[in-house]
């Protein structure tokens, strides 16, 4: 974002005085964001808010270069599953993870469970008891919210998060995420592989279809904003 706004400004210099007029106008006025999705009125997504009550109650981890990422699907599902959190961090404060993951509900990385992940230094993570299935009810899911590399990073960076049990998805439905490149290793949105992590831990398919509805309407509104190429007229 700032990139962007100290490019114009050096740029306007050979620009018309026009342009340079319009630049320092869009660096002074601050947009009026929607106080829910934290997006510009224009841009605000909360019409595709799709509420539903969770069994699993879930966690959203997100890493900070994600919060501005107009095509993240994390806030929206925040905002669509009642009791979630959404926290904003890369290496979290210890004490203040520790008290996000206190029981009595059990903790679950929604993770893919390869031992390649496993770096020098790691805490192995611990196996899924089969037990704990039979009560979604009992069970809190992390949701890493960042790029696979910075996935991993997170992971690497908070150890609290290394010894938690795994929950590989199977047998998930191709994404309906077009807009943006893999973000997780089976493409998925971080929406959508909660949306299929939640089905598979509360054993409810179709659960939250309604919510993956309502993100094939985000997505076509993220793709209609997308920006247009230089010459294009909209
Ligand atoms: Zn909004």
């Amino acid at each position: 974002m700032s990139h962007h706004i100290s490019r114009s400004i050096s740029q306007s210099a050979s620009l018309s005085g026009d342009a340079a007029a319009r630049t320092s106008a869009a660096v002074k006025l601050p947009r009026k964001l929607c106080a829910a999705c934290l997006r510009a009125q224009s841009a605000c997504i909360c019409g595709w808010i799709a509420p539903h009550v969770a069994q699993v109650e879930v966690l959203i981890l997100q890493h900070p270069l994600e919060v501005q990422q107009a095509k993240g699907s994390a806030r929206l599902l925040h905002l669509s599953l009642a009791g979630s959190q959404l926290a904003v961090g890369e290496c979290f404060d210890p004490a203040q993870l520790d008290a996000m993951l206190a029981g009595p509900r059990r903790n679950i990385l929604l993770y893919p469970d390869t031992p390649a992940d496993q770096a020098p230094g790691m805490l192995r993570a611990a196996a899924l008891d089969p037990a704990w299935l039979r009560h979604p009810q009992g069970l809190r899911l992390i949701v890493l919210d960042g790029t696979w590399r910075k996935s991993r990073k997170m992971l690497y960076l908070n150890p609290a998060l290394q010894g938690l049990p795994r929950l590989p998805l199977r047998q998930t439905p191709a994404s309906h995420y077009l807009i943006r490149k893999a973000h997780l290793p089976d493409q998925l949105s971080t929406l959508e592989a909660t949306v299929y992590a939640l089905e598979q831990l509360e054993q409810a398919p179709q659960r939250y279809a309604a919510l993956i509805d309502a993100f094939d309407g985000f997505v076509a509104q993220q793709a209609a904003f997308a920006p247009p190429r230089s010459g294009d007229q909209l």
